[in-house]
Formats: structure tokens, sequence, C-alpha cells
């Protein structure tokens, strides 16, 4: 039978219904039957499932026949988050179209235009796709309006579905064959592969997901990592359907993984070329942009003692996540750790949660910071990733920070809110296009420390959850920003200090130390909290000196209740850090995002 072969993947933002249409589909084409259907079975990570969402973007190969021909259909799912641009991008260059999905209720989104941009960037034919046609409000025919007004798809080459009941799954499947081009490439010239992705099992090593460009490969083929030039047999190879299957050969096209025996880590990069291990073995393709991680923090074990199993940790994590980036620090207050970089703050968070679910230790994290960028008085520029590392007031010609476009998309009714909540933010408006009957879309520049600190969150309070977000980085201006430092008892706790628009240190510097005593417990001695720019201090609060033991009030009383209470003490203690003889919860080390 003649085969034919369709590479593609799922855009969408978030919660339009992705991985259930990447379910449907897997179930319309057999690669997985009914009984064995396990609700979005490509979200595999323990967290994704936790969460909901899509962090790593996975490969699954189906089959499909028609009219006499088998055609191998590789679906590539993509994270819809915005901190995951960049894996987006990887997606996307193994394939040649893209469904873009949109909620027949919500509407277009921030991350569906950005998502569709980033498609045809990559020159990926785009099917249209509306879902959840099912629902009771839906609204698809102004759905497609918004479409054609943002995006400029035809609203005639949408197609309607429902990932929930498989309605119109037929429909694209057929779509998927008749409009998306089917790769090129010469299986018999020398090969040339992506590798997109890899993750480490720990029988089997290194499993590199790869796109082949040119060639075949074989299993027992020596292969070379064009990168770093090293050479390793291919032991097995195959494909995801969506368990590994393995198989003979992989040939250009095809979407599949290797496995070498590769056990050091550091020998698979994420965007580096598979060749042939010959001398005129083809060129490397063209590596991924590097990612841009714009928002740093610092992880410190809570034990001292478990140092080496974090690095451990952040080792392993980096191998499959290539966009997380980490290096050794050392604090005065919180002693030997890590700090951390990352695309933003859901990533962030994803990283420190995967850490303490697949390792079992406990972390105290510091407030995340942006980049910045200083000029001292002799003219050098420096690249500083931590607030403790901004020279003295003295010593800045010029203090930068990154700015970023954001585009937000809302309902017309909550225009007017996201627009104060930007201005306050220090936000210049840039466009205003209006989507649709009762949808515009607002771009601004704005700072994105101001982004990280709560923007999104806010925008999604103020607009009901209707209003979407999304970022990408403008370059670095000056403003008037200043270090502002935080004492406990006299000592500078550098993990404590931030950097803020002078205007705000007033107000930040009050808000955080009044936030910093309330999360430090009262100790033998009296705690004072101050903040400060340079040498003058700002704010300035104390934390009284204990007067009674905690158990005295439970005097005579219930022992369970006693219990119970010493046994909360106990916990508390985990996350505590000394600083000088004061004791500090990692609470209080996000205190510094407090708002007052
Ligand atoms: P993703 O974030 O894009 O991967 O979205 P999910 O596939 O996780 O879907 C988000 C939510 O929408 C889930 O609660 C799904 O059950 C629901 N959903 C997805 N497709 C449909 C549909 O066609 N109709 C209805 N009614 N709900 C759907
Ligand atoms: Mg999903």
């Amino acid at each position: 039978m003649k085969k034919e072969i369709r590479n593609f993947c799922i855009i969408a933002h978030i919660d339009h219904g992705k991985s259930t249409l990447a379910d449907r589909l897997l179930e319309s084409t057999g690669t997985v039957t009914t009984r064995q259907m396990k609700e979005q079975l490509l979200d595999d990570l323990e967290l994704e499932r936790q969460r909901g969402i899509t962090i790593k973007a996975r490969a699954v190969a189906m089959k499909y026949q028609r009219g006499g021909i088998e055609y191998e259909l590789n679906l590539i799912d993509t994270p819809g988050h915005v901190d995951f641009q960049y894996e987006v991008s990887r997606s996307l260059a193994c394939c040649e179209g893209a469904l873009l999905l949109v909620d027949a209720f919500q509407g277009v989104e921030a991350q569906t235009v950005a998502n569709a941009y980033a498609a045809l960037e990559h020159d990926l034919t785009i099917v249209p796709v509306i879902n959840k046609i099912d629902l009771m409000n839906a609204r698809p025919d102004e759905v497609a309006e918004e479409m054609m007004n943002s995006l400029g798809t035809d609203p005639f080459e949408c197609v309607r579905v429902s990932a929930k009941t498989g309605l119109g799954v037929n429909d694209l499947l057929e779509a998927i064959i008749e409009r998306i081009p089917a790769p090129t490439g010469d299986p018999n010239a020398p090969l040339q592969a992506m590798v997109f992705d890899s993750n480490y099992d720990d029988y089997r090593g290194a499993i590199t997901y790869v796109r082949i460009m040119q060639g075949t490969v074989k299993r027992g083929h020596k292969i070379k990592f064009a990168r770093k030039g090293s050479v390793h047999e291919v032991v097995e190879l195959g494909q995801f359907a969506p368990a590994r299957v393995s198989c003979n050969e992989l040939s250009a096209g095809q979407v599949g993984y290797l496995i070498c025996n590769i056990k050091s880590l550091g020998d698979v990069h994420i965007g580096d070329t598979v060749v042939d291990n010959i001398d005129k073995s083809a060129p490397a393709l063209p590596g991924y942009a590097r990612p841009k991680r714009m928002v740093y923090c610092g992880l410190f074990p809570s034990d001292g003692q478990e140092f080496t199993d974090l690095r451990d940790a952040l080792e392993r994590l980096a191998v499959n996540d290539p966009s997380f980036e980490f290096e050794p620090e050392t604090s005065d207050a919180l002693g030997f750790g890590f700090r951390c970089g990352f695309l933003g703050l859901l990533h962030m968070e994803i990283i420190q949660q995967r850490l303490e679910n697949e390792s079992d230790i406990d972390l105290v994290q510091t407030a995340p910071n942006v980049t910045y960028e200083v000029v001292d008085k002799r003219g050098n520029t420096h690249t500083i990733h931590k607030p403790q590392d901004v020279p003295d007031p003295g010593d800045i010609e010029e203090f930068r920070q990154p700015i970023v476009r954001c585009s937000i998309i809302v309902p017309n009714d909550y225009i007017g809110s996201v627009m104060k909540l930007c201005q306050e933010r220090r936000g210049i408006q840039r466009a205003h296009e209006i989507l649709g009957a009762n949808r515009t879309m607002l771009t601004y520049h704005i700072p994105l420390a101001e982004v990280v600190y709560d923007l999104h969150d806010k925008i999604k309070s103020a607009t009901k959850g209707y209003g979407t977000l999304d970022y990408e980085m403008v370059g670095f201006e000056p403003a008037d920003l200043c270090r502002l430092d935080i004492m406990v008892n006299g000592n500078r706790v550098d993990a404590l200090a931030i950097v803020c628009h002078r205007a705000d240190a007033d107000r930040r510097g009050r808000a955080v130390a009044k936030k910093l005593k309330s999360e430090i417990e009262r100790h033998m001695f009296e705690v004072a909290v101050q903040a400060a720019i340079g040498s003058r201090v700002i704010a300035r609060e104390t934390v009284p000196a204990m007067r009674k033991n905690v158990t005295a009030k439970c005097y005579g009383g219930d022992i369970t209740r006693k219990r119970k209470l010493l046994q909360k003490q106990k916990e508390g203690k985990k996350r505590m850090k000394a600083v000088g003889n004061v004791e500090i919860s990692q609470k209080a080390f996000m205190a510094v995002l407090s708002d007052g």
C-alpha cells in the first residue's frame, strides 16, 4: 500500500481543548482503543495531570487509511502557556501544518494570536478549528469572524468540532490530509535529523526525540551529534503510539525516537542535528534560537546537607528542559544554593514543584526578579541576575530594565479597568484593535518586572478571568530604579534585596517591613526589620520579644491539642533559615513580593 506522511501540531490558548482533541484523534484513528483511553493521554507527567496543563511537547504517530493509502499522521503536542513559547517553536520546526484550535465560546485569546503568528513565521499551513461546538452557549459564527479579523483565516475554512463528543473529528482528519502538505526530503540523502526533545530513562539512558529531515537511520547505525561530534550506535529506534513502539528504520519526514545507550546527560542537546558518522556527513541544521530566560530566583536546600542532592536533581531537570538554567550561588543568609533562570513565573513554579515532587528536597526560594543592566561610572555595562549584585547608588551611571510588548485581549466591558491597570504598571499604550463584536486587543509596552510581579493575576481578576495576556521581549530601556535593601537586626540580608522604581521605593519598603514583621516569629529578643536605599533607612518595624512558652496557653489543657501545637511548630521549622540569630521562614523570603 502507498504510504504518506503528515506532520502537524495543535496550537491553542490554554483550556481550549488541545489535549482533549489529541485524545479524540488517537481514538478515531484507532491508535488507542476506547477502552485503553485514559483521558488526556498525552499529559503523562504527574504534574501536568495535577495542574491540567501540558508542559512538555510530545509526539505521537497515528495510522489512518483512506482511499487505498495509508497515512502516518504525526501529532506533536505543544504547551499553550506564555512561558513556554520556546517549546512551541521547537515543535513548529518539526511540522508542515498546525491545527489552530479556538474555543467556540471563549473565542480568540492572546495565546491564540501569538501561536498563530509563530506558526506563520515557520511557514506552516494553518487549519483553523473551532472546538466545543457542543456547548450550549457556543458562538461559532462570531468566533470565525474574530479569527478572520485577528488572524486573517477564511471563515469557510474553519473546521467545526467537538473534541468532547467527537463530532466533526472525521472532517478534521480529512482536512489534515487534504490541506497539510506532505514532508519533502530525500530518504536516500545523507542523514540529517533534528533533535527536538529528549528525556532521561533510568534504564535506557537518554531518549532522543527526532524529526528526520533527510536520509534514513537504522538500528545498528553509527550516528554523530553534530554539535559535539560524539558518536553513538543506535540500539533502538521507533515511534510513540503513544507508548514506545520500536521499528527498524526511520526515514525522511518521520518523527520518532532514538536510544543509543547515552549515559552522559551532557551529550544530548535539544536543537542539535543527528548525522551519519562519515566524512561527508550532512551539514547541521540551524539550531533553535536560545531561549530567553527572563526571571531569576535563588533556590536553596532548607537543609544544607542536601546541596549535592539538589545539584543532581537540577541537572536531571535541565536535560529535559533546556530553557532552564542554574549556577551555584552563595548567600550570607541562605548558605549554598543555586541561582536559577526561567522563562517566566509559571515556569519557575513548575520547576520548583517538580524538584520537590521528584526529589523530596525541601527548598527555600527567594523572590523572583528580572534581569537588569547597569552602566557604572566607568562606562562598563553589567548584566545583573540578582538584586544584591546591583552596585551602590554612587557607582551607577544608568540603570536599565527589560521592556515587553504585551498583547491583551479582553471583552469590551473590561477595557477601562485593564487600561487603568496597565497605566499603573507604567505601561505605554501602543495599539487598540477591535477583533469582533465584543473583543478588543490592547497592546502596551510595560516593564517586565511589573508583568512578572502580578500583572497576569491582576488582569485575570479585573476581567473575571476573560482577559488574556501574552508578551514578548522588546529590549532594555533606562529607568529610575534603585536597590532596596532589607536589614534584620542591623544585618543586610542579601537574599531579601529587591530592585524597584524609585517612586515606589517608600511604599514597597514599608510594605515589605510590615509583611516581614508578621512572618518572623517572636524570638527571645527583639528583632528589628528595616528597609533602606543605600544608607538611607526608609522603613522600620519591630518584632517584640517572646514572653511566654507557646505551650503555656494550653497549660492543664488537653494533651492532644498541645501535641498538635508542637507538631505544627515543628513543621513550621522545616523551611527556616537563620540570619545571624534570627530564624526566617520560606514565606518571609517571598514577602518582598508583597504589595502591602
Ligand atoms: P488544553 O489546555 O488546550 O489542553 O485543554 P483541555 O483538553 O485540557 O480541555 C480543557 C477543558 O475543556 C477540559 O475540561 C475539557 O474537558 C473541556 N473540553 C475540551 N474539548 C471540549 C469540547 O469539545 N466540548 C466541551 N464541552 N468541553 C471540552
Ligand atoms: Mg492540555
